[in-house]
């Protein structure tokens, strides 16, 4: 098991309890969180990331059990994971190579070993050839599908992806939804919130539910 929540509750200081949260996903999985805006989507995420820390309950991500982890080792965590936003969170001032060659720069990888692995994962997204033009000169679908070769680059065992069609139109969101469903095919586990349902139809997911911090299957 790659991601698994048992009883995870989140208490936020106003009091409101998230939770509890129970899924799990195992390699392969594609895995859809649904729900309105503010149902508590984005928490689960930011515990499966260890961005929030639980309440009450446990969760194991990618052999790392949340009682045990120490803060040093999240950034570990993390690189076993690739995250993708609703506003993709680029460098404005890098290019997109630069951008996607960034996650290899802080672990010390060589040059040459970064350039093979930032050209195979912006060939996967088909953006290759526009590798040294700069994020703002790339439509919205392109700056995220640079969001994506930058946490695919570690060859991540899960890819989260938080509301990542959120800010696109709906033609473009079908295409991001398609290459995530490439990726996932591939081998690289999915869990994706989202609150437009629409987007789970005719697909071969599976989906859990959250309506004001109570999840349903
Ligand atoms: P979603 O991603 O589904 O829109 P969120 O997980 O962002 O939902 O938020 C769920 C609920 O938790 C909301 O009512 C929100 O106001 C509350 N919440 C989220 N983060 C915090 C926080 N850091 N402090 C207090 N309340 C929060």
């Amino acid at each position: 098991m790659m991601v698994q929540l048992q009883n995870v509750t989140v208490r936020y200081p106003n009091d409101e309890i998230m939770g509890p949260f129970t899924f799990s996903v195992s390699r392969g999985d594609f895995l859809f969180i649904v729900g309105p805006s503010g149902a508590g989507k984005s928490t689960v995420l930011k515990l499966v990331y260890m961005e929030q820390a639980p309440s009450s309950g446990r969760l194991h991500v990618c052999g790392y059990d949340s009682e045990s982890i120490y803060r040093y080792q999240i950034p570990t965590l993390r690189r076993s994971l690739g995250i993708v936003f609703q506003d993709f969170k680029l460098l404005n001032d890098r290019n997109i190579f630069e951008n996607v060659a960034l996650a290899l720069r802080v672990t010390h990888t060589r040059g040459k070993e970064i350039k093979r692995r930032v050209f195979r994962v912006l060939g996967d997204v088909d953006l290759l050839q526009k590798r040294y033009k700069m994020p703002l000169e790339l439509s919205g679908g392109e700056q995220q599908r640079v969001a994506i070769a930058r946490a695919l680059v570690n060859e991540p065992q899960v890819l989260l992806a938080d509301e990542p069609t959120g800010n696109l139109d709906h033609k473009t969101a079908e295409l991001i939804m398609q290459l995530l469903e490439r990726i996932n095919e591939k081998g690289t586990a999915v869990l994706m919130a989202t609150h437009d349902t629409g987007l789970i139809r005719g697909r071969n997911v599976r989906v859990v539910e959250i309506d004001r911090g109570k999840m349903s299957v």
